[in-house]
């Protein structure tokens, strides 16, 4: 569905097109990372030495990797990227750790879901920069010691609560990323269309900006699509009208809600009479994974009121009430 914030092709495509952010200084939103991050930058830079390890997480879409990519920019340094899940031997890392050179970043997406083994092998590559390798097998089996260039590992999570204790302690710069404002998509809509020559007028943009879940992936992709409705239907320009017809059409609702997130707010208010109901209940009830819920369509109704997370499970607030234009049961009323 066009609203999820996970990762799809046509994203990668569009950021060929050069719409990801290559500076810090491109770099929209998120003032108070950016400027810790432009510190500390700079220390390393003056030091001369590999940046700290450093480890953002939040909702998927918000610009983790951007960030990271940004990173080796600005420190001059190559920049490496692989997956918790990508990496599933010892021998995998280890490949990758021995080619870095000095300074060089390494990013790892999903780090959450590291194999335990390879995450034991990651521990000394991260203090020390060594990595105790294990050749061959029963009797003849030794360990060898490698040294590696010093480097910067980044780390990003879309769940902080799933790393080790010991792999969390290791990350000297722990980096949380909110949703975006509506100014702040407002901006990142205006820039991208610009960028893909899509004229946008200011309130196009804006509607676009108000519906995007806080996220600047799924701004992205409304964008296109918008675009691409504006070119059909109307003479190119994204106007207010155009946006919101276009939106409605793709299903996405005033508070840029989809038809899955609505489905999850219906489950609760009318198969529950409003929660608490439990997350792998509803998971059940809904056949959509309990990560996928949790990493995914949580987190901005969340942040939108519309839910709340008891100790009990899940309640729809009073603002979800509304929306979904139902009347709370009395109990809930207070
Ligand atoms: P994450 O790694 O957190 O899932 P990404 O870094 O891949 O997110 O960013 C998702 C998309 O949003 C990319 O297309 C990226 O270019 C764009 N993006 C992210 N943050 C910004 C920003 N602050 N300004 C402009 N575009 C952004």
């Amino acid at each position: 569905p066009t609203l999820r914030p996970d990762r799809l092709p046509e994203d990668e495509a569009a950021d060929t097109r050069a719409l990801r952010p290559q500076q810090l200084g491109d770099f929209i939103g998120q003032a108070e990372a950016r400027a810790n991050l432009r510190i500390f930058l700079e220390a390393a830079r003056r030091r001369g030495e590999a940046m700290d390890h450093t480890l953002f997480h939040g909702p998927p879409g918000l610009g983790k990797t951007t960030l990271a990519q940004i990173m080796a920019r600005e420190l001059g340094v190559n920049f490496r990227m692989t997956s918790g899940p990508v990496l599933a031997k010892a021998g995998d890392l280890a490949a990758i750790l021995t080619n870095l050179e000095a300074r060089d970043v390494l990013f790892i997406d999903e780090i959450h879901r590291l194999n335990p083994v390879v995450e034991e092998v990651l521990y000394p590559a991260l203090e020390d920069f060594e990595l105790d390798l294990v050749i061959g097998e029963g009797p003849a089996a030794r360990t060898v010691r490698i040294e590696l260039q010093p480097f910067t590992l980044v780390g990003a999570t879309t769940r902080l609560g799933l790393l080790t204790t010991p792999l969390r302690d290791r990350f000297g710069i722990p980096v949380r990323l909110q949703f975006y404002t509506v100014d702040e998509l407002h901006d990142i809509v205006t820039r991208n269309a610009r960028l893909m020559g899509a004229p946008a007028e200011p309130d196009g943009a804006l509607e676009i900006a108000r519906r995007a879940r806080g996220t600047p992936r799924i701004a992205g992709r409304l964008l296109r699509r918008v675009a691409d409705f504006a070119m059909v239907e109307g003479d190119g320009r994204i106007t207010r009208e155009l946006a919101d017809g276009a939106l409605t059409r793709l299903g996405v609702d005033h508070l840029g809600l989809d038809a899955g997130d609505r489905r999850y707010l219906k489950m609760i208010g009318e198969e529950y009479g409003g929660g608490p109901v439990g997350i792998e209940t509803l998971s059940a009830a809904l056949s959509e994974s309990r990560d996928g819920l949790e990493d995914v369509i949580e987190p901005y109704l969340l942040q939108q009121a519309l839910i709340q997370r008891t100790p009990r499970g899940r309640m729809l607030a009073q603002k979800g009430w509304r929306h979904l234009g139902l009347t709370p049961p009395r109990s809930q009323t207070d």
